[in-house]
């Protein structure tokens, strides 16, 4: 895995015409450029992802496949509308992203099932983008490392249980999805470091920690100066070709 990352989320956005718009000209621009040590991941809705890994294989344009979402169920069964980790990777997928905060409160995933969805990723041979981050009533009463503390404990006990390859880590706060707001340079460095350190105090090792919540062209160079922060997990500026581009070359010229 490359020291960065530059992750996008689609969610539940565009129709296959767009798709292929995006891959087409994405892929025209990204041909021509050489990154170094760095990992570019589309996440489409599942629907789409065998159309977007097509234009990897078409045009030999360097990027990887992630999934947004990956079922709490192990292996296969009757388990209607779910998608296994192993069917994910069957099409292509090198990462999936784990407990977004969307799903946490729109759909009321708990620590445990966000604990199974690891779990399976890792079987599957998946690289999980596992998202933490606090609330904006968390932030104001003091509580972002707690909160943070929590959930990345269901990281490191799924990790020392199940072993795993690679595991990266998004710090989103929620509070910044979607709102055009960020943390400070200084709130965002602080939490990075907490991260960083808690997951080599429990695992020995080092993960990647992503940034995640209103990144756009016009703050990923100065958002990627911060210490620790490894990369980014784009939502609404990865929609768009050019805003994307601009915020993967901001982390390639770093
Ligand atoms: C996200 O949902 O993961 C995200 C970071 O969204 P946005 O970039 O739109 O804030």
């Amino acid at each position: 895995m490359a020291d960065r990352i530059v992750a996008a989320n689609w969610k539940m956005n565009k129709l296959k015409r767009e798709v292929d718009i995006f891959m087409d000209q994405f892929c025209k621009i990204l041909r021509d450029l050489n990154y170094d040590n760095l990992e570019i991941v589309i996440s489409p809705p599942y629907l789409y992802l065998e159309r977007v890994i097509s234009y990897r294989d078409i045009n030999s344009c360097n990027f990887y496949l992630g999934a947004q979402d990956v079922s709490s169920f192990r292996g296969f069964g009757a388990y209607t509308g779910e998608i296994s980790s192993k069917q994910l990777k069957d099409v292509g997928c090198k990462y999936v992203i784990v407990g977004h905060s969307e799903r946490r409160q729109l759909l009321n995933e708990d620590e445990s099932t966000v604990r199974a969805k690891i779990v399976s990723a890792l079987e599957a041979e998946l690289v999980p983008i596992v998202c933490v981050g606090e609330t904006g009533e968390e932030r104001k009463n003091g509580e972002t490392e707690k909160v943070v503390s929590v959930q990345l404990d269901s990281v490191i006990s799924v990790a020392k249980s199940n072993g795993y390859n690679s595991l990266v880590v998004a710090y989103e706060p929620v509070w910044a999805i979607g709102t055009g707001v960020t943390p400070t340079c200084e709130e965002i460095e602080k939490v990075h470091l907490f991260i960083k350190e808690l997951l080599k105090d429990a695992l020995g090792k080092e993960f990647p920690v992503l940034y995640g919540g209103s990144v756009k062209p016009e703050n990923s160079g100065s958002l990627i100066e911060i210490a620790n922060v490894d990369g980014f997990l784009v939502g609404g500026a990865s929609l768009s070709v050019k805003s994307f581009i601009d915020i993967v070359n901001s982390v390639a010229r770093r």
